[in-house]
């Protein structure tokens, strides 16, 4: 499926992200998650590959194989390099060719000090060349990141290889979570003066727990904005208040992003159906 037909229309995009089970073996309790998605007829579903460092598995591929096959939805695979051979590559295009898997996210993927890279690949944009040679059917996005990359000295040099990841032949990005919009905007602006064409997905994650949301931010180096830290401090040990609080600050992002021309929204689900489907009620009149 060719990704930048699904931004043809006037409709904002909405697409969601889902995780493989945590627990190894446990990969049939996706289905909860998914029949619990299923009120949401979202463009496609993406699902993520080793994040967080974690040891990364067959599980994605054999996820967007039942996303596609039972649900019949689109869906992209994550998939990392910074820790992968040629041949796991390789192998990876493989397990996408018999699953029948035509959309990848390719990445670089987050470093973990405990293990140590290797060296076929540095950057997302080489697996992306790599992708290109030797799968030319596999439609290809990428990431991007309207608060900068943490390793980026700069916004300039970080929209630069936003850009080259497009050369290279990425051909939708999806945004990494963000918390204010005027620094989505701002993003936008930069990628439109250096020539970015392909759609933008804007990544909102619905926050539920203090904790999980800083142990999140700390990692990807998003900031928090005073309105949020103001509800996460007023509901900290409130737990339904707290969700409530965020599933509308996340609502009024969405609804401002979709205003602003949003070419997507892509809704961290953390999968959580029940949040998930809350928030998409209250903008699917939007899109
Ligand atoms: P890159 O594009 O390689 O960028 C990393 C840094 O290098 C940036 O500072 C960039 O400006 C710079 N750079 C880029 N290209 C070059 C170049 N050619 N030469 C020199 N510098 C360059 N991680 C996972 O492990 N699994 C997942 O499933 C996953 N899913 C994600 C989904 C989304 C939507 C996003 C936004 C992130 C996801 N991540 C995931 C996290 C991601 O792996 C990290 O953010 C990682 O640190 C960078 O990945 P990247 O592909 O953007 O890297």
């Amino acid at each position: 499926m060719e990704i930048k037909k699904l931004f043809d229309g006037e409709k904002t995009v909405f697409s969601m992200e889902i995780f493989p089970p945590k627990k190894p073996g446990t990969i049939d309790s996706i289905y909860s998650t998914l029949d619990g998605l299923s009120g949401i007829k979202p463009s496609f579903i993406s699902c993520t590959y080793g994040a967080g460092g974690n040891p990364a598995d067959t599980s994605t591929v054999d996820i967007c194989r039942i996303i596609k096959e039972k649900y019949d939805i689109l869906s992209i695979a994550h998939l990392t390099c910074v820790n992968n051979t040629k041949e796991d590559i390789d192998l990876a295009i493989e397990l996408f060719k018999q699953s029948g898997i035509e959309n990848v996210l390719a990445l670089r993927g987050d470093i973990n000090d405990k293990v140590e890279p290797k060296d076929d690949f540095k950057h997302a944009s080489d697996l992306i060349l790599y992708l290109r040679e030797k799968a030319p059917w596999l439609e290809i996005s990428a990431a991007c990141y309207p608060e900068t990359h943490p390793n980026s000295e700069t916004a300039a040099e970080d929209i630069r290889y936003m850009k080259y990841k497009e050369e290279c032949g990425a051909k939708h990005f999806m945004s990494q979570l963000f918390f204010d919009n005027s620094d989505f905007y701002r993003f936008r602006e930069r990628a439109e003066i250096v020539g970015i064409k392909s759609p933008i997905e804007a990544g909102i994650m619905p926050v539920t727990s203090k904790a999980g949301i800083l142990r999140m931010v700390s990692m990807c180096g998003a900031s928090i904005p005073q309105k949020l830290a103001r509800l996460l401090n007023k509901y900290e040990y409130n737990e339904e208040a707290l969700k409530d609080a965020c599933i509308n600050y996340s609502i009024d992002q969405i609804s401002d992003l979709i205003a602003s021309g949003a070419d997507g929204i892509h809704l961290y689900s953390m999968n959580k159906p029940d949040v998930a489907i809350r928030i998409y009620q209250a903008v699917k009149n939007l899109l």
